[in-house]
């Protein structure tokens, strides 16, 4: 990978203030002062900046407050997807969220370059769990914290896991609940479609956490951050 490139992703500066830093002689590769920005670099070199080691990072790990409206996917011709969100998309390769949420759902959403993370984030038999808060148009009962929590089977004959419902507040004068739902599993339109199997409707969904990641409460929509090595190290 060429120099310039190589301490741009390593957020040293964009590249027109790496190029600065070269002309400058600041910049070091196994101790010989790099004289063009073309030149390559492995990942192996030691590389310095004004004497300091930079720390190659492979892995990039964002957490993403979704907004509404846009797509869960890593690119759509017509569409705004949430790698158009990241500033840094062009820096990093291979960026891909960590799962779907629906156009219309908001919150959390890890996205990343590590692909194996992803993978075991995702696997079927890993049983992460996804906790949502949803609104939903009408009276949630006792019976549906029950059937929820049996393993409900969904129109399509799908049978599900297990799932926790709690219902946070029933406002009766406008005819909504608000609540509180854990699920294991992924399938497509999942919480949608198990409200819909009891003849009731998903107004908004906000997903708050995914395994041991908790959406952080000063992230505005929109907006994302790098994982802290803490938040990193008890995803893994
Ligand atoms: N369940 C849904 O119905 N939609 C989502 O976006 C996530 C879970």
């Amino acid at each position: 990978m060429r120099i310039d490139k190589y301490l741009a992703n390593m957020n040293v500066g964009s590249r027109k203030e790496v190029h600065k830093l070269i002309k400058a002689g600041l910049v070091s590769v196994n101790g010989k002062i790099v004289k063009t920005p073309k030149e390559k670099v492995k990942e192996s070199d030691v590389v310095e900046v004004n004497g300091q080691k930079i720390i190659y990072q492979q892995y990039h790990y964002f957490l993403l407050n979704k907004p509404k409206g846009v797509l869960s996917a890593t690119e759509d011709l017509h569409q705004k997807t949430v790698i158009d969100l990241l500033e840094v998309k062009d820096q990093y390769k291979d960026l891909a969220p960590v799962g779907r949420l629906d156009k219309d759902t908001t919150g959390l959403l890890l996205i990343t370059n590590d692909g194996q993370l992803n993978h075991e984030l995702l696997a079927p038999n890993k049983h992460v769990d996804k906790v949502y808060q949803a609104l939903i148009a009408g009276k949630v009962t006792v019976e549906t914290v029950t059937t929820f929590a049996s393993g409900m089977e969904l129109k399509d004959g799908t049978v599900l896991k297990p799932a926790k419902l709690e219902v946070l507040d029933v406002d009766e004068s406008k005819d909504l609940s608000k609540v509180r739902i854990t699920i294991k599993e992924g399938k497509y339109h999942q919480i949608k479609r198990m409200f819909g199997a009891v003849g009731m409707k998903v107004l908004e969904l906000d997903r708050l956490q995914m395994d041991n990641l908790q959406l952080d409460p000063q992230l505005k929509r929109g907006h994302y951050r790098e994982l802290t090595e803490e938040e990193l190290d008890r995803l893994k």
